[in-house]
C-alpha cells in the first residue's frame, strides 16, 4: 500500500464511489474488505492512523462471550461463536484457541459453571474451538501455577480465541487494497455533501499531511466512526438524536510470569458483577477489563486511578504473588461504542446497530471485534439496497485475509504477519543492520519498521510502536526507548529530515508517559 498512489487515486477520480467509508476502525474496515470484495468501488477516510480508535485497544479476545450467554443473549453469542470460527479459518496465522480456566472457590462454582461452558459448546457445533471440563484442584494449579490455592476446590476449562486486533486491521487494510479500496490514513472527514434534494452523497476530507482538501463523491457513505458515530451524524443533522453511549475500558500489562503457562484465567464475577480476564498475549500478561462511564470521547483516553486500582487488587485476590503498581508494564484504555439503552453501560447490548438518517447517511456501530465480518455484510446489504448499487453476494466468509498461513509457529516473533513475513526476514538478510532488535526487552525487529513503512501505511513513530508492532501496548519505557532508532528509519524511508526525528521522539515520548503507571 502506498499513501501518494492512494490520494492520487482520490483526486483523480471523478466518478462517484459505490461506497465511501468514514473511519478506519474494525468496522469501517471490515465494510471495505466486504464491499470492495463484491467488486464495489470503495474509498475510506481515517482521521488518524487505521485503528487508532478502540480496534487496537480490545481485551483482544475472538469470543462468544461468555458473560452475553449469562445476560440470555443466545442469538448474539451465536452468531460471535460463528464468526469466531469463520476468522480463525480465513486467518489462521493471526488468531489462536486460547484455553481458560474458571477457579472455583465455592462448592456451586463447578456444575453452575460447568453447565453454562457446556452450553457454550454447544451453541459453537461445528465451530468449536474445544470441549470445556472440569479440573481437579491439582489440574487447575498445573495450568495456573501462580494461582492462589487457599481454599481453592478445582476449576473449570473452556476454549476460545485470541489475537492482535491491530495487526488484524492492518491485514483486513490490505485485503482491501488487494481488491482495489483505496484507503487513506490520516484524512479526517470535515464535511458531507448534498445533491439538490438534500441527500448526502459525498464528504469533505483533509490530508493532514499537505492540508489540502479532498472532495470525494459516493452514491452511499458510511459511517464507521465508533465512539464518534453521533459527532458525523450531526455533520449531516445537526438535530439528529444522539445514537451512542460511551463507557471505557482499561487493560494491565504485566511480565508473562504471573501467568507462567499458555493458560488464560477468567474471574466470572468481579466485586462490580463484571467478568475479568488475565490472558498471555505476545510473551505478557494483560489483564482487564473495566467499565466506566464516559461523558466525552477522545482518542487517547486516559485510565482512572480507581480503575488501577480495581484491576490490581481483582488480581491480588487470585495470584499468590500479587501483582504491584511496580509490576505493570503498560495501560492501555478503549473506550466502547454502545448504542443508547436505559441501564448501566455494562448491560448495554453489544448487538451491532445499522442506522439510516433521513440525509441518507448509513451508520453502522455497537458490535464487536469478533462480529466485524458479519456487521459488514449486513452493512453492504443495505447500501446496495439504499443506493440502488450493483447487487452481488457477500464473499466474505470463506475469504482468506492477507498473510493468510495455515501454520505459522516456524516464524518466531514474526508469525502475526503470515506470509508476510518471509519478506521482512529478506530485507534483514539483504541489509544486517535491520535484523537488529530495536530493544532487548521485547522481540521486533528494525526491519519491521521499514515494513511498516514501505508496505503498511505507517507514517509516524506512533504508527509503528503503537500499531504495526504493539511495543507501546506491552511495555511502555522499552517503546519510549525505541522512539530515536525507529524515528530514523521512518526518516530514511518516507525522506525526513531531522527537525522531524526530533518532533516525533519528542511527541511519541509525551504519549508514551500515558501508557506507564507510576
Ligand atoms: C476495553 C474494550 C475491550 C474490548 N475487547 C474486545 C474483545 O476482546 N473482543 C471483541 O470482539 N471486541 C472487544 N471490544 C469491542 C471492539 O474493540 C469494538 O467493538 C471495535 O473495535 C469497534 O470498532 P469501530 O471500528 O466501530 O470503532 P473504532 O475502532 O473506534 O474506529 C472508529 C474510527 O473512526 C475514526 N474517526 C472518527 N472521526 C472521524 C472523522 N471525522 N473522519 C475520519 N475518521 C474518523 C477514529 O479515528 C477511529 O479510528 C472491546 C472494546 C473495549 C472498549
Amino acid at each position: 500500500m502506498r499513501r501518494e498512489e492512494m490520494l492520487a487515486r482520490a483526486h483523480a477520480r471523478t466518478e462517484p464511489w459505490d461506497i465511501a467509508i468514514i473511519g478506519g476502525g474494525a468496522t469501517g474496515m471490515g465494510v471495505a474488505v466486504d464491499a470492495a470484495a463484491r467488486g464495489l468501488s470503495v474509498v475510506l477516510v481515517e482521521a488518524h492512523d487505521f485503528g487508532k480508535g478502540t480496534s487496537s485497544r480490545s481485551t483482544k479476545l475472538v469470543h462468544g462471550g461468555v458473560r452475553y450467554l449469562e445476560q440470555g443473549n443466545i442469538p448474539l453469542v451465536m452468531s460471535a461463536l460463528k464468526e469466531r470460527g469463520l476468522l480463525r479459518q480465513n486467518a489462521p496465522h493471526l488468531v489462536h484457541d486460547l484455553a481458560f480456566v474458571v477457579p472455583n472457590y465455592s462448592w456451586w462454582e463447578a456444575p453452575f459453571y460447568g453447565i453454562g461452558l457446556k452450553l457454550y459448546d454447544m451453541l459453537a457445533g461445528k465451530y468449536g474451538f474445544g470441549a470445556s471440563k472440569l479440573l481437579s484442584k491439582e489440574e487447575t494449579l498445573e495450568r495456573l501455577p501462580g494461582l492462589e490455592p487457599d481454599e481453592l476446590r478445582g476449576g473449570v476449562v473452556y476454549y476460545d480465541g485470541q489475537f492482535d486486533d491491530a495487526r488484524l486491521l492492518i491485514h483486513l487494510a490490505m485485503t482491501a487494497a488487494d481488491h482495489g479500496a483505496v484507503l487513506l490514513n490520516y484524512c479526517p472527514a470535515t464535511g458531507l455533501t448534498r445533491d439538490v434534494e438534500g441527500y448526502v452523497n459525498g464528504l469533505t476530507a483533509r490530508d493532514e499531511e499537505s492540508g489540502h482538501a479532498i472532495t470525494i463523491q459516493a452514491r452511499i457513505v458510511v459511517n464507521a466512526t465508533g465512539v464518534f458515530t453521533d459527532n458525523i451524524r450531526h455533520m449531516a443533522d445537526p438535530a439528529a438524536e444522539p445514537l451512542m453511549v460511551t463507557s471505557q475500558g482499561i487493560h494491565l500489562v504485566f511480565e508473562r510470569s504471573f501467568l507462567h503457562g499458555d493458560t488464560a484465567l477468567m474471574v466470572p464475577k468481579t466485586s462490580d458483577g463484571r467478568v475479568l480476564f488475565v490472558i498471555p498475549w505476545h510473551g505478557h500478561a494483560v489483564a482487564g477489563t473495566t467499565d466506566t462511564p464516559v461523558d466525552e470521547p477522545t482518542l487517547e483516553p486516559r485510565p482512572y486511578e480507581e480503575e488501577i486500582e480495581f484491576i490490581l487488587d481483582t488480581a491480588s485476590r487470585f495470584f499468590v504473588r500479587p501483582p504491584t503498581r511496580a509490576d505493570v508494564l503498560a495501560v492501555y484504555v478503549g473506550l466502547r461504542p454502545l448504542v443508547k439503552g436505559d441501564g448501566k453501560t455494562s448491560a448495554l447490548s453489544r448487538d451491532h446497530v445499522i442506522h439510516v438518517d433521513t440525509s441518507g447517511l448509513l451508520t453502522i456501530t455497537g458490535g464487536k471485534w469478533t462480529t466485524y465480518r458479519h456487521m459488514a455484510e449486513d452493512c453492504v446489504d443495505h447500501a446496495i439496497t439504499l443506493g440502488k448499487l450493483p447487487d452481488s453476494d457477500c464473499r466474505t466468509k470463506n475469504l482468506r485475509i492477507h498473510g493468510y498461513l495455515e501454520d505459522s509457529s516456524s516464524l518466531g516473533g514474526l508469525d502475526v504477519y503470515g506470509s508476510d513475513a518471509q519478506r521482512i526476514l529478506a530485507l534483514a538478510a539483504a541489509e544486517p543492520a535491520l535484523a537488529a532488535q530495536l530493544h532487548p526487552a521485547l522481540p521486533y525487529i528494525a526491519a519491521e519498521a521499514v515494513w511498516a513503512a514501505r508496505e503498511e501505511l505507517a507514517r509516524s513513530v506512533e504508527d509503528v510502536l503503537a500499531r504495526r508492532t504493539r511495543a507501546l501496548f506491552l511495555n511502555a519505557r522499552a517503546a519510549i526507548a525505541m522512539a530515536e532508532p525507529v524515528a530514523k528509519l521512518l526518516a530514511a524511508e518516507l525522506g525526513r529530515d531531522q527537525s522531524w526525528i526530533d518532533t516525533q521522539i519528542e511527541q511519541f515520548t509525551e504519549l508514551a508517559q500515558q501508557y506507564r503507571v507510576v
